[in-house]
């Protein structure tokens, strides 16, 4: 290994979609790699996944479709975050899905369709209650109708009608039958202007996992793809069958002996209480540490548990090792799967009070990634 890395277990994602896909029974998967797969590795990440039976994959922008399509990968790519003005012509061009939630962005694609000689593919997305993304339902007749029009002029084809949930990770909550029914409401409206989606989708990780009632044609799995549970009231990795694939590891830059109430890192917001052993790691928040990990992330060292001690710098941060025999250039793993009792993203989500996606998606530019498993 280098200064650090982020190793990336590809038969992990190829096993988690399998997972995945057992869940969705007939429906297909769509895994979604947006953000860099997560942190993960866009490529990899995706190959994985079609590997793993994946028949779709999912982004948030124009600009990662077409990373997935120059690459070579040919399977159905939904893009779903445009903004007005975009070029949309690239993307007709190579066969990318474009979701769209208002009329604005039903015309823009239309008449980059007109550049193209064949319909573009569309997904009409609703807002059932996430208030998010997605024509209102006050607005939904309105755009399903232009939409349907033109298609019968062959501008377009809708190829998925869809939207998105508030707290699949939160099964039982009242909202998610709320939104079923206004998704039902939805698919009506569609129908009766004429349309004929092949796919309704409305499931996340955490509906593919736990609501089998939202799968309708195809689900949108993306943190379990990467093997991170969406949530603890969905159950635990492990308990639902996937592996973290991402481990994050480096090797102690340098190691020192201190006296007692030696202040450490900016601000000295750690101070040792005993001569001590402290341990220099090469990783910070411009890593994707996050700087509330300060005196809370933890880490292992030569199988034991430590804690970030002191304040987490842009380039590093210091853990005091107490009597341990560390030398420099020992490896530090920040988290992992847990196989080995390391710490996990969900600990380091825990830890600095967020989300696992965040802990992983977060990892920066700067930390290359090195994949492992059969087909890496
Ligand atoms: C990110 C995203 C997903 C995947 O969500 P997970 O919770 O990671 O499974 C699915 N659909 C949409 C619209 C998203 O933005």
């Amino acid at each position: 290994m280098d200064r650090f890395g982020a190793y990336v277990d590809l038969d992990a994602i190829r096993g988690n979609v399998d997972t995945l896909s057992r869940h969705a029974g007939d429906a297909s998967v769509m895994a979604v790699v947006k953000a860099d797969g997560y942190g993960h590795g866009l490529l990899p990440s995706a190959r994985a996944a079609l590997d793993g039976g994946a028949g779709w994959l999912g982004v948030a922008f124009i600009e990662e479709a077409l990373a997935l399509r120059a690459a070579g990968l040919s399977a159905p790519v939904l893009a779903w975050l445009i903004a007005p003005g975009e070029d949309l012509g690239p993307a007709l061009a190579a066969d990318i899905d474009i979701s769209v939630s208002a009329t604005w962005a039903l015309d823009a694609v239309a008449a980059a369709a007109a550049s193209t000689g064949r319909p573009a593919r569309v997904h009409l997305k609703v807002d059932t209650g996430l208030g998010r993304a997605g024509a209102t339902e006050a607005d939904w007749p309105q755009l399903t109708e232009s939409a349907a029009k033109l298609e019968a002029e062959g501008s377009i084809a809708v190829v998925g009608v869809w939207s998105h949930l508030a707290y699949a990770d939160a099964p039982g909550h009242p909202t998610i039958a709320r939104q079923r029914s206004a998704f039902e409401e939805g698919l009506a409206v569609a129908a009766r202007a004429g349309l004929r989606p092949q796919v309704r989708h409305l499931a996340n990780s955490a509906a593919t996992l736990a609501l089998p009632d939202t799968h309708y044609d195809l689900v949108r799995p993306g943190v379990a793809v990467y093997g991170l549970s969406p949530g603890p009231d969905v159950g635990a990795a492990r308990g639902l069958g996937l592996r973290p694939a991402m481990s994050l590891r480096a090797r102690i830059a340098l190691v020192k002996e201190v006296r007692a109430g030696q202040g450490v890192s900016y601000g000295h917001r750690y101070t040792t209480q005993t001569a001590t052993t402290l341990a220099l790691i090469p990783l910070g928040y411009a890593d994707g540490i996050p700087r509330q990990a300060t005196n809370v992330g933890p880490v292992q060292i030569g199988g034991r548990r430590f804690t970030v001690s002191g304040t987490v710098c842009m380039d590093q941060f210091v853990v005091d090792v107490a009597d341990a025999p560390v030398v420099a250039g020992d490896e530090v793993v920040l988290f992992g799967a847990g196989d080995d009792g390391e710490p996990t993203a969900d600990d380091w989500a825990a830890a600095v009070g967020t989300i696992n996606y965040e802990i992983v998606t977060r990892i920066g530019a700067r930390v290359p990634r090195f994949y492992t498993g059969e087909r890496a």
